[in-house]
């Protein structure tokens, strides 16, 4: 689920970041002569010409024009709006215009696992609670690398895309990475999630897109995993999970790592899933492939929004394709996903089997479950 953006918060995030004082707070009418997100006043304080309604509606910058609500704000910031958080995330660094090359920054981090294999394992062992087999699945063993989706805050000699990457996750106190794909498998994009059990605010944050580029710039499609490899395990005649969020794609693809599924994909929400469910119907159908689908969707999400986003993904597959659901253990306010599933389960196998075991007997036609 997106968390809603809430239009009442420009003065506290403001505040957060610096563009507003804290002495000029007042409880009501307009608090005047601050500072512009859109850094029209060259950063320097004295110039500051942007007025904030004090009840944190809108914005208006005597300066260079710009008014308008917290969306406006944000965009103006180069922050994502539908990944802002409780908590704003700090001020960026790099200046604006100054692009992330994020593939280069992923390959810096894949190509030293050593310096964030256990930080990422602690957090799957001990914040997850993912058992033991699955979690050496997703960072590897011995001279077995990771799978290379995750990667997390590391120090020393890295290259410069690289640090840059990881001085964000270290500045925002979200230390595990996760690797955003286009359709072609590139790296367009990365996650950053909370490495504590006590982390505060939303989940994720993803990079900024002045950062990362616009994404209709690789086809607009971002995705957990690789389209190819989910054609590769059709062709193999493997069942493909298809899921929704990073922690559930995490598990999926330590599944898929040590052999027990044929591949995984993941939507980095559930709004973005009927694309991805479209993505890879079409690779499908480009190679001649039927597929066969285990859509494991998040349950318990206000108005089901999970739910629903997996039902109009699904509806993208042809009628060759068997899609089948598989259903998770709830927890007592009826939320589930793979994620709290594999904290539920002993091994990686029980957790295999228990997917499998929803998969639709050849020539059966699939049905929804709940
Ligand atoms: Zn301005």
């Amino acid at each position: 689920m997106l968390a809603p953006v809430r239009s009442d918060r420009i003065v506290d995030a403001a505040l957060a970041v610096g563009l507003i004082s804290p002495r000029a707070l007042r409880p009501a009418g307009w608090i005047r002569g601050q500072r512009c997100p859109s850094g029209c006043d060259g950063g320097r304080p004295r110039q500051g010409a942007c007025n904030y309604a004090a009840d944190g509606g809108r914005f208006h910058c005597h300066r260079c024009g710009l008014k308008g609500d917290f969306v406006t704000w944000l965009l103006a910031r180069g922050e994502t709006p539908d990944r802002y958080a409780d908590t704003p995330p700090a001020p960026p660094r790099v200046q604006r215009g100054e692009r992330l090359d994020v593939a280069a920054a992923w390959a810096g981090l894949q190509a030293s696992p050593g310096r964030w294999r256990d930080a990422v394992g602690a957090w799957a062992r001990d914040v997850r609670g993912w058992p033991p087999d699955l979690v050496a699945g997703l960072v590897g063993q011995g001279a077995r690398p990771p799978v290379d989706d995750v990667a997390g805050f590391a120090t020393g000699r890295l290259p410069g895309p690289t640090l840059t990457l990881v001085e964000r996750a270290r500045r925002l106190g979200r230390h595990v990475l996760l690797a955003l794909r286009d359709a072609d498998g590139q790296v367009r994009s990365v996650h950053l999630r909370h490495h504590t059990a006590e982390g505060r605010g939303q989940k994720t944050l993803a990079l900024p897109q002045w950062l990362t580029g616009p994404s209709a710039e690789w086809g607009g499609l971002s995705l957990f995993g690789r389209l190819d490899a989910a054609v590769e395990a059709a062709r193999r005649r493997q069942v493909v999970l298809l899921v929704e969020g990073g922690p559930d794609y995490l598990v999926a693809a330590a599944l898929a790592r040590l052999g027990l599924v044929g591949a995984a994909l993941g939507a980095p929400s559930c709004g973005e899933l009927p694309r991805l469910g479209a993505a890879l119907a079409g690779r499908l159908a480009d190679a001649g492939l039927a597929g066969e689908i285990g859509l494991i969707p998040h349950r318990g999400d206000a108005d089901q929004a999970g739910v629903k986003a997996m039902v109009a993904a699904r509806t993208a597959f042809g009628p060759r394709t068997r899609a089948f659901w598989v259903p998770v253990p709830l927890d007592a306010d009826g939320r589930g996903d793979l994620a709290s599933a594999a904290a539920s389960v002993r091994s990686a196998q029980v957790l295999a089997a228990l997917v499998l075991a929803a998969r639709t007997p050849s020539g059966e036609k699939p049905r929804a479950s709940g």
